[in-house]
């Protein structure tokens, strides 16, 4: 099937009913100018939210699989009546789940990966001329078990399915303009970026910046889908094209900073100094699923043949983490395990920091003139990032939001609320 374009609509949306009709506008538009339509959704305004804490009003440590079970109903909720809206607007539409699409994943509880999209059933509604409302954030395994993709995973969904279908854009419809030089509710005057490329793009992302999932950005990547990134309330705006690295005009050093208060740091100290230790730590923490991102290993005391390791997981694995240590404290030696919980990631992310010298110390010594610590470092050829105490977070972000010159003239339009909880 040709000529495919994949919309998705995040939470805020599809928050209300009118706001359903709203995006059936939208659809219908994008259908009348020629194109096949499928559609992806997420769950209502807070949904996830209010059913992720109906499960711990339950239980504080409700079973992986009943929770994916529970936060799968959210997205069925909104593909209906999303089609219903369609409907009545006049346009053929169907919607579907991930089940009855095919969207096999891993088996992995709450953060599913996709393994293959059956795309048939999919191109036989677009045939009958159909727009096709597909559930995102929900996968299904090989055995019929339900999973989702890990908080914001309908982005990945949209731009996967795109992928599969060999769409020719997907648009990400959520409640900013686009992606800007940084989170535009931490500072209004963040500025909208024209394009940016995949690779900033998966470091915005991996760095927190929650507009895009960062496995969308990968996925995106490998099949080469030039995606979106657009306002739902205002459509004529044509908002933020991610592409290639190759096909960008490169400018200043820095194109955006990001800020991750999701993480926190794990230090386990005085270590056994022998060949295998980390690899034991960091096998083990592999097996149960836990992604670590930043990792220190400090300087060996010779004498005491010890040293730390420090590193930093996702807040919700630090239950998994803590049991993996205490399984292998015979091995490792260690003398304790500290959980700091009060960190942030703070980054800064640019295709042309390459080759100049002197980002990372103006970041540093940014910083510094703050009277901010910095606990870990990690770089890649196009990001620098740092830990800091997170309550600085935001100080951070505004300094080096204005001395890499990020700063515009004009205030950023937002137009959802924060999740509350
Ligand atoms: P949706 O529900 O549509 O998926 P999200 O809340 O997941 O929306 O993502 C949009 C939000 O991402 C914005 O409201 C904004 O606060 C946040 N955000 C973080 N970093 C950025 C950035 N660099 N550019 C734009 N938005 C950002
Ligand atoms: N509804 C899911 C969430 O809130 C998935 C998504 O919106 O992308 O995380
Ligand atoms: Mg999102």
């Amino acid at each position: 099937m040709k000529n495919i374009i994949v919309q998705k609509f995040g939470g805020t949306s599809v928050a209300d009913t009118e706001k359903i009709k709203n995006v059936a506008r939208a659809v219908i538009r994008e259908k009348n100018l020629g194109h096949n339509v499928v559609v992806v959704v997420s769950a209502m305004g807070h949904t996830t939210d209010m059913l992720l804490k109906l499960a711990r009003d339950i239980t504080p440590n409700p079973s992986l699989r009943e929770t994916d079970m529970l936060l799968s109903t959210g997205e069925g909720v909104s593909i209906a009546l999303l089609a219903m809206a369609l409907q009545a607007q006049g346009c053929d539409a169907v919607s579907m789940n991930a089940m009855q699409v095919g969207i096999i994943t891993e088996k992995v509880h709450t953060k599913a990966r996709i393994l293959e999209i059956k795309t048939d059933k999919i191109n036989k509604y677009l045939e009958e001329g159909k727009v096709v409302v597909i559930a995102g954030f929900q996968g299904i395994t090989e055995d019929l078990e339900i999973t989702t993709l890990g908080r914001g995973g309908s982005d990945t969904s949209a731009v996967a399915l795109a992928g599969a279908l060999n769409a020719e854009r997907c648009d990400i419809y959520t409640d900013v303009e686009g992606v800007y030089t940084t989170d535009p509710r931490i500072v209004p005057c963040a500025s909208k970026l024209k394009q940016i490329s995949y690779e900033e793009m998966m470091e915005l992302a991996f760095g927190g910046a929650n507009v895009l999932h960062p496995r969308a950005v990968e996925t995106a990547k490998v099949h080469k889908t030039p995606v979106r990134v657009r306002s739902t309330f205002k459509l004529d705006d044509s908002g933020t094209l991610i592409l290639g690295v190759d096909e960008m005009e490169i400018q200043k050093p820095v194109t955006g900073v990001a800020s991750d208060l999701k993480q926190v740091r794990i230090v386990v100290c005085d270590v056994k100094d022998n060949p295998g230790t980390a690899a034991l730590l960091f096998d083990r923490l592999a097996q149960e699923n836990i992604s670590v991102d930043m990792i220190i290993q400090s300087y060996a005391r010779k004498d005491l043949h010890t040293n730390d390791i420090a590193f930093t997981i996702d807040k919700e694995d630090v239950d998994k983490t803590m049991s993996v240590l205490e399984l292998i404290k015979g091995d490792l030696e260690y003398s304790r395990a500290l959980v700091d919980e009060k960190i942030a990631k703070i980054s800064i992310v640019g295709a042309g920091m390459v080759g100049r010298p002197g980002i990372a110390a103006k970041m540093f010594r940014t910083l510094a003139n703050l009277g901010i610590n910095i606990k870990m470092i990690a770089t890649s050829d196009i990001k620098i990032s740092c830990l800091v105490d997170k309550d600085k977070s935001n100080d951070a972000v505004s300094a080096l939001h204005t001395v890499f010159g990020l700063d515009s003239n004009e205030i950023a339009e937002v137009k959802g609320d924060l999740p509350n909880i």
